[in-house]
């Protein structure tokens, strides 16, 4: 099977893109059948279409393996009421279709056996094997239901092609042979000019065995389909008319940005801007394939496109990163931290892939600001125990903002306690804490 080389495939007369349909543009039935509105204008183009769980269901299957890790005995109750909503989108889209309800029960019947075990001692795991059903799911009722209005679909189990390392709930890809499989199994589906459909987040190891890419990694999928079948644009369908200046969900002066380089993205999104997963620009900018944002509301909008083109005149940007730690690490001994110790710090914050947002020393202490995910942190500091003493503060925020002026950043201040503050170039970043603004009592009370 050839490899092919550079861009697209001898044979494959249109040029290929990637769109991807978030939980939010699939929640529904209705929003489905929105979705094959969407996808009819482009029919007879190859497209590779990458889709989400729905709607919330990736929390709903978090539960599930919570309740059977801790057997508090309500998992199957919490697996079938997952079961019961999907089928009921099933049914309002292509009625009782005995082949659709076999595809589905056969997925569902795979965690009934793994919640009818005792629970697996590796958590990390136990949840991939049964958070992934999410986008299996999700991806054999939207195909069916695509196929049902005529639209070449053919459904693609995306583990087949997607090959990470052994890492449970963070895989980490391998690219060389992630390339390979796309080439080799996808490329001669799209050569007849068909779309296919298939799950984000998920891939698998060398043994077969389920992993997934990291919480919203479905737009990292979408960007990993892209680059190894060398696509010629990326877009992803959200909820929003495209990158706007900050969260709408937490600022109400937003506006949209209608082009962004990939650098801007980059910056935007590792720190915390929630519109795309962090880990997508990378891969396009590679190889310079431009990502468009679009909103599925309205796809007739001019969105924002993402690609090398700088523009060097941004509107000040803000992103929020919630549920920051600070851990404060000083040596137990005199020993300065940044003449003995460095090494042995960042190659524990390797091991155990926490994302270091901040970092400031001093001669005896070192203050780092990281995500505060699951027990990480705690295990951090056990690590490093037998040498450091840390101090962790837990519940505060990143703030991110790059292109600042001092009104917006007056602003984002008022109310907050400052913990830590760095300025470069054209950003600054600040760790807070949020602290009520006192109040005089009334006179009377007083
Ligand atoms: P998906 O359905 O693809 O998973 P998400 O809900 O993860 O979509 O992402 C879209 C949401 O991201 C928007 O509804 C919006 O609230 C939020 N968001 C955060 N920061 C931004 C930003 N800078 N621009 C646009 N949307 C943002
Ligand atoms: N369904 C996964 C999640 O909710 C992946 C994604 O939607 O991007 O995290
Ligand atoms: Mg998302």
């Amino acid at each position: 099977m050839p490899i092919f080389a550079g861009s697209k495939s001898a044979t494959m007369d249109k040029q290929l893109k990637v769109f991807k349909f978030g939980g939010a543009s699939v929640k529904s039935a209705d929003a489905i059948k929105h979705v094959g509105g969407i996808l009819k204008s482009f029919a007879g183009d190859p497209l590779v279409i990458v889709v989400s769980a729905m709607g919330k269901t990736t929390n709903a299957m978090e539960e599930v393996v919570e309740a059977h890790a801790a057997q508090t005995g309500d998992a199957f109750q919490k697996l079938e009421k997952i079961k019961q909503e999907h089928y009921q989108i099933a049914q309002e889209l292509c009625g009782d279709s005995e082949e659709l309800f076999t595809l589905l029960n056969d997925i569902f019947v795979e965690v009934e056996w793994v919640l009818e075990e005792a629970p697996e001692d590796n958590y990390d795991y136990m949840y991939d094997q049964i958070v992934s059903i999410g986008e299996l799911i999700s991806t054999r009722i939207v195909a069916y239901y695509l196929q049902s209005i005529d639209l070449p679909v053919e459904w693609m189990d995306a583990r087949d092609v997607v090959r990470t390392d052994n890492i449970f709930r963070e895989g980490w890809v391998q690219w060389e042979e992630t390339t390979e499989r796309a080439q080799n199994k996808m490329l001669p589906i799209l050569e007849g000019n068909k779309m296919l459909v298939t799950q984000g987040f998920i891939g698998s190891t060398s043994e077969n065995f389920t992993t997934t890419l990291g919480r919203e990694g479905s737009d990292y999928s979408a960007a990993i389909f892209s680059y190894c079948l060398d696509a010629e644009s990326m877009t992803i369908w959200k909820d929003v008319p495209g990158v706007l200046t900050a969260d709408p969900r937490k600022f109400d002066n937003v506006s949209k940005l209608d082009a962004l380089s990939y650098r801007e993205a980059i910056e935007m999104t590792y720190y915390g801007a929630k519109v795309i997963h962090p880990k997508t620009i990378k891969p396009l900018q590679n190889k310079n394939i431009p990502l468009r944002v679009k909103s599925f509301v309205d796809p007739k909008g001019s969105g924002t496109l993402i690609s090398a083109e700088i523009e060097d005149n941004y509107p000040p940007m803000v992103a929020i990163e919630s549920n920051q730690a600070l851990v404060n690490i000083s040596t137990r001994d005199f020993s300065f931290v940044a003449e003995h110790h460095m090494s042995f710090l960042f190659q524990t914050i390797a091991d155990m892939r926490l994302q270091v947002n901040m970092m400031q020393n001093t001669a005896i202490s070192f203050a780092i600001s990281v995500n505060d995910v699951d027990d990480k942190v705690e295990r951090f500091a056990e690590a490093i125990q037998e040498n450091f003493q840390t101090r962790i503060e837990r519940n505060l925020e990143l703030i991110t903002v790059r292109h600042f002026n001092r009104e917006t950043l007056d602003g984002l201040r008022e109310g907050k306690m400052l913990m830590l503050e760095e300025r470069i170039r054209n950003t600054v970043q600040m760790v807070v804490k949020k602290v009520p603004a006192l109040r005089r009592k009334d006179e009377e009370v007083a």
